[in-house]
């Protein structure tokens, strides 16, 4: 967790902004103590002291850290964002950012790799309930840049409620949307001869991938100026269920 109670003043601080000189600090959560980890090369963080029981920062990678500080800090100096916050505490969630963009209640969500579509549906229905709109954003994977990709079950249930497209953050504020469509599999043809000498032929079709999707890369976007706020009536087909839910979804027209 990037953030922490400071025990002298009962101040909310970030980690990039103390020194160990300041501890003792606090979860916010638990108010167990917490130890400031200011490396060189690793976002500065805190993290509970053994033995903890408390999900806070649980799960989280420098990769997941160094994302959600920079968009904190980016958000920080646009114009059209006020209430920021970082790591704020909704009592059943807490959201990695919150803020006001033009007005609009947005809780940003940045996706931990052992995230259950279990959690997601439920933070997603928490915020709806809560009036805020949910933007789950997830880390740039490279393999998107292949022909087929094999969508996590988390993915899949991103791209339902998000009316076909997936969100990766790639720096700052910028976010790529990426569209799933069907990937074909190459059934070749084979012949053989059967029983009566008969010539027999099958194959040469293609049919739909299960495992695989073909990755559609929409235009970037920035967080801040290129999304709007909607309410997505419940859904569900096959194994994917997503919930009423309030979303903070983008402007673009189908690109697929
Ligand atoms: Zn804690």
């Amino acid at each position: 967790m990037l953030s922490g109670i400071k025990n002298s003043s009962n101040s909310k601080v970030f980690a990039r902004n103390v020194t160990k000189e300041d501890a003792p600090f606090s979860c916010p959560g638990c108010r167990g103590e917490l130890t400031i980890k200011k490396g060189n090369i690793k976002t500065h963080h805190f993290a509970h002291k053994p033995p903890f029981n408390c999900s806070r920062g649980q799960g989280e990678t420098d990769a997941h850290r160094k994302c959600k500080e920079d968009i904190f800090l980016n958000l920080s100096t646009r114009q059209n964002v006020t209430h920021l916050d970082l790591e704020a505490d909704f009592g059943t969630s807490v959201a990695d950012i919150f803020c006001r963009i033009d007005g609009i209640p947005v809780a940003i969500e940045i996706q931990k790799s052992d995230v259950t579509v279990n959690q997601i549906t439920l933070r997603t229905q928490n915020y709806h309930l809560r009036g805020i709109n949910v933007l789950w954003l997830a880390l740039y994977n490279p393999k998107l840049d292949e022909k087929r990709y094999s969508p996590k079950a988390w993915e899949k249930w991103c791209h339902a409620a998000y009316f076909g497209r997936v969100y990766y953050w790639i720096n700052s504020l910028t976010v790529l949307p990426v569209h799933f469509a069907e990937y074909r599999l190459d059934v070749e043809c084979s012949s053989w001869y059967d029983e009566y000498g008969e010539e027999q032929s099958a194959g040469g079709y293609t049919k739909r991938s299960k495992r695989y999707r073909a990755p559609l890369v929409g235009s970037q976007l920035d967080i801040a100026t290129d999304f709007r706020s909607t309410t997505k009536d419940a859904w569900s087909r096959g194994t994917v269920s997503v919930p009423q839910c309030s979303l903070y979804v983008d402007r673009l027209r189908k690109w697929w």
